[in-house]
């Protein structure tokens, strides 16, 4: 008898019918003998449509309102899928995060956790029923407020929950059969990809492959626990995401750590995808002076807007004037914010003048092999060059090279990257079963 902790995403509980559906499946797991955990996010786009609603009411609205508003839509699919199993003859009760025992500090909006305290879920399996947690939201124990971890926030509730109960298996079923080799909504040729590492996993997740949150992948490394990503809409076996390319679950599996073990580092793939991201903006400032302590001034600027930068490119600078150009991505929301702050001092910078920019992609080739093979960043390029696709900027790291494109042109850079290192699948297309994609 196994502990399993599901989670599952939105697109799973859409709609009545999609949650009498995957209440079968939690019954199923229950009555083959597991202690079965679910975790469960709003339905459809319902986060979405909330964050509409507020801003049709206020185009800042107070952060900690919003969190309420937005801990609604889980609180919904939770009650609905706890009645949809009862229904099936298997006793199940649902929980919101703060009476599951997710404790999390007090930043609305993107809160992160630092403890699990889960003596109402024990209880619940205790009794041989199905404990439901609402995904995505916790308490801070003193304000007494509901939070919210960021979106995407239930995959790391589910990773959290799991941790903290022990289980043998965090499972995380989606609209598409587990962590392909690029999004197939963009790459239909994408492929499946089996095993994957905690490290490959996190570069995917940061470099924009939604399929996982970030932080439910920081999580899972942290606490070792397996996570297989795979459909509620098939049984096919996903995606496993762990420590090593051997297989936790299946104990007659090989094992390995591809960093220490020589035949894991064999089965370990040069590159495991590619990831794209919509959601950044690049910031240039124009004309900078170029002398020592200028780019320290300008982030120092920046950090205290509270923007995350990525990406940073400086010009060398024309010897005619001693001007030069620094620009950097964000995320697109810490754009408004972050401009306001550069403006602010450009009497005390003397900067020419600042440019916003929302209309750029950001593609990411990773792949732990990468580091031990020459060659890969000149593919790359001559791959986007073929495409006729421009390169605005460009980063790498031991496992993963970024560049920066127009967007309207990244699905076809992202399509010619997937094929330039002969990624596409000959097994016919993925499957996307669900989801707007939104
Ligand atoms: P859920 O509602 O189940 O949380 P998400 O929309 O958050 O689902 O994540 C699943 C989606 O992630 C897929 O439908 C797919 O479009 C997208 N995605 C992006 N990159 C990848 C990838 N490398 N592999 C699989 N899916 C990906
Ligand atoms: N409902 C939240 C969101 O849409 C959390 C999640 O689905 O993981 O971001
Ligand atoms: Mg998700």
């Amino acid at each position: 008898m196994a502990l399993v902790v599901q989670k599952y995403g939105g697109s799973s509980v859409a709609d009545a019918n999609s949650v009498k559906r995957v209440a079968k499946r939690i019954a199923e797991a229950k009555r083959a003998g597991n202690d079965v955990v679910v975790v469960v996010s709003a339905m459809g786009d319902t986060t979405d449509e909330l964050l509409d609603l507020a801003a049709q009411i206020t185009p800042l609205p107070p952060q900690r309102e919003l969190d309420i508003l937005l801990t609604a839509g889980e609180r919904i699919s939770m009650s609905l899928l706890a009645m949809a199993i009862t229904n099936l003859g298997v006793k199940a009760k649902s929980f919101t995060g703060q009476q599951a025992g997710v404790i999390t500090d007090a930043v609305h909006g993107r809160a992160r956790i630092v403890d699990v305290v889960p003596s109402r879920i024990r209880e619940t399996i205790e009794k041989g029923q199905v404990a439901i947690v609402a995904g995505f939201q916790g308490v801070n124990t003193d304000t007494n407020d509901v939070t919210t971890l960021g979106r995407g926030g239930s995959d790391t509730t589910a990773v959290a929950i799991a941790a903290g109960l022990g289980a043998d298996v965090c499972e995380i079923y989606t609209d598409v059969d587990g962590v392909f080799t690029a999004d197939p909504r963009i790459v239909p040729t994408a492929r499946k990809i089996d095993r994957v590492t905690y490290e490959e996993m996190l570069e995917l997740a940061a470099s924009g492959a939604k399929v996982l949150a970030l932080r439910s992948v920081e999580y899972a490394r942290r606490y070792a626990v397996p996570v297989h990503v795979r459909s509620s809409f098939s049984h096919a076996t996903g995606t496993l995401v762990t420590g090593t390319y051997g297989n936790p679950i299946d104990p007659n599996a090989p094992a390995g750590d591809p960093g220490t073990d020589k035949e894991a580092a064999v089965e370990a793939p040069i590159i495991s995808g590619v990831a794209h991201d919509r959601s950044e903006a690049k910031i240039t400032v124009v004309g900078v002076p170029d002398v020592p302590g200028m780019a320290a001034r300008i982030f120092e600027v920046v950090a205290a807007a509270g923007a995350n930068i990525d990406m940073i490119v400086q010009n060398v600078s024309a010897a005619h004037t001693g001007l030069t150009d620094i620009s950097f991505t964000l995320p697109e929301g810490d754009g408004p914010v972050t401009m306001a702050a550069l403006k602010a001092v450009q009497g005390e910078i003397r900067y020419e003048s600042l440019q916003f920019d929302d209309q750029i992609g950001k593609l990411s080739l990773i792949g732990a092999g990468m580091k031990s093979h020459p060659g890969v960043s000149a593919k790359l390029f001559a791959a986007l060059r073929d495409a006729g696709i421009n390169i605005e900027m460009i980063s790498t790291s031991e496992i993963r090279i970024s560049v920066v494109t127009r967007a309207d042109s990244l699905d076809d850079a992202v399509r010619a990257v997937h094929s330039a290192f002969g990624l596409d699948s000959t097994e016919g297309e993925a499957v996307v079963y669900a989801g707007t994609g939104r």
